[in-house]
């Protein structure tokens, strides 16, 4: 084809022609209007660029030419790739702001979502059901007290009513830090065995009248096991006041079920008898699954109760007149009510907690389902 012989007339070959030249350069322009992506343009750039394109093999027959005809094949064929060079790069820049445009779009990062990778922490289940209880009571009305944990014998017991022979006292029961010494009456240190001693503590420091709740951790001697721990938390209640009844305690703890379990919740006393406290109850409340209605009624057993319909929350009464007295307040004049019960039981019971050693051993896949709440 390009081989030269007597009857070739080189401004004759078929690829030099003008009409021929430019309609490689239309195709080639047609095909990079056509590519719609950075991949179909460099497909297209290889067929109409490359060194097997139409145009550069027409360019190789330019040096078989004449002289004469060298020139004017040139300037053509060197227009026609000048063209089509000029509108790949066209095309190129517009694909690329394209696909720069579609990447900002497609890749966006929202810096202002929340970062999950490390978990947030939670407060312990344990925190949160006793502050929801301490909640109930400061909304009417009352204050929190704290108390050490670290307990003179005297605030722990003595100050309410336990006797000096009271078996509670013994080592078996309490934890001793140190032991009263000799005969002259002087205190022993314990570590406080229920939130109690915050009472004594209060009545002796505030103005009448008092009404506080006391959450806190309290110690026995108990061995760690399903249904006991050695260290556990009560809440308790006291109110001391001029004219206060059982009828006080009665409503108090009614309202205080309601709040944390619904409306239609109740409770019901039971005598007892406690050191601190004359007279006496255990407080049961309605069992807030089954609202009763699993007793005498095998079709619809009750886990949570037992199919008994109450469930034991605590002890409760009238503050003993010689509490009051212990702590300096006229029993004539003043009367108080007071109540406690274990954290722990509350939430063995409101979430089905089999195991009290679930509580303490600070696995988060136990207390991962009671929420995130902060
Ligand atoms: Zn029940």
């Amino acid at each position: 084809m390009s081989a030269p012989n007597k009857s070739y007339d080189p401004v004759e070959v078929e690829a030099l022609k003008p009409e021929e030249i430019e309609r490689m350069r239309d195709e080639a322009l047609a095909a990079f209007a056509a590519a719609d992506s950075l991949d179909a343009l460099h497909e297209a750039k290889v067929a109409h660029t490359g060194p097997g394109s139409p145009l550069a093999l027409a360019n190789r027959e330019i040096g078989a030419l004449p002289p004469h005809a060298k020139a004017e094949a040139g300037k053509r064929v060197g227009m026609a790739r000048g063209g089509v060079n000029k509108a790949l790069a066209a095309r190129q820049t517009e694909l690329e702001a394209e696909r720069d445009a579609r990447v900002l779009v497609e890749e966006s990062v929202d810096v202002t979502l929340p970062y999950d990778r490390v978990p947030a922490g939670a407060r312990h289940p344990l925190t949160t059901m006793m502050e929801r209880v301490a909640d109930v009571f400061v909304s009417m009305g009352y204050e929190v007290a704290e108390g050490p944990e670290v307990e003179a014998e005297w605030f722990n017991f003595d100050a309410l009513n336990f006797t000096p022979d009271h078996p509670a006292r013994q080592m078996q029961d309490t934890f001793f830090v140190d032991g009263p010494k000799g005969e002259n009456g002087d205190s022993g240190v314990i570590l406080r065995t229920h939130t109690s001693p915050v009472q004594a503590r209060t009545l002796l420091e505030r103005e009448l009248p008092v009404y506080i709740v006391c959450p806190g951790r309290v110690y026995r001697t108990d061995e760690l096991d399903a249904t006991h721990t050695p260290v556990f938390h009560q809440i308790e209640l006291l109110a001391v006041d001029e004219g206060l009844t059982m009828a006080d305690l009665k409503g108090t703890m009614d309202h205080m079920v309601q709040s944390l379990f619904g409306p239609e919740m109740k409770t019901r006393l039971r005598p007892n008898y406690f050191p601190f406290t004359e007279p006496s109850a255990e407080m049961d409340m309605l069992c807030y699954v089954c609202k009763g209605e699993s007793v005498g009624n095998p079709d619809r057993p009750c886990r949570t109760c037992s199919s008994e319909g109450w469930i034991e929350l605590g002890g409760c009464g009238m503050v003993n007149p010689r509490v009051l007295t212990a702590c300096g307040v006229d029993p004539e004049k003043y009367s108080g009510f007071a109540f406690g019960f274990g954290i722990e039981r509350m939430l063995m019971f409101r979430h089905n907690v089999e195991d009290m050693r679930d509580m303490v051993e600070g696995d988060v896949r136990f207390t991962r389902p009671f929420g995130m709440e902060i």
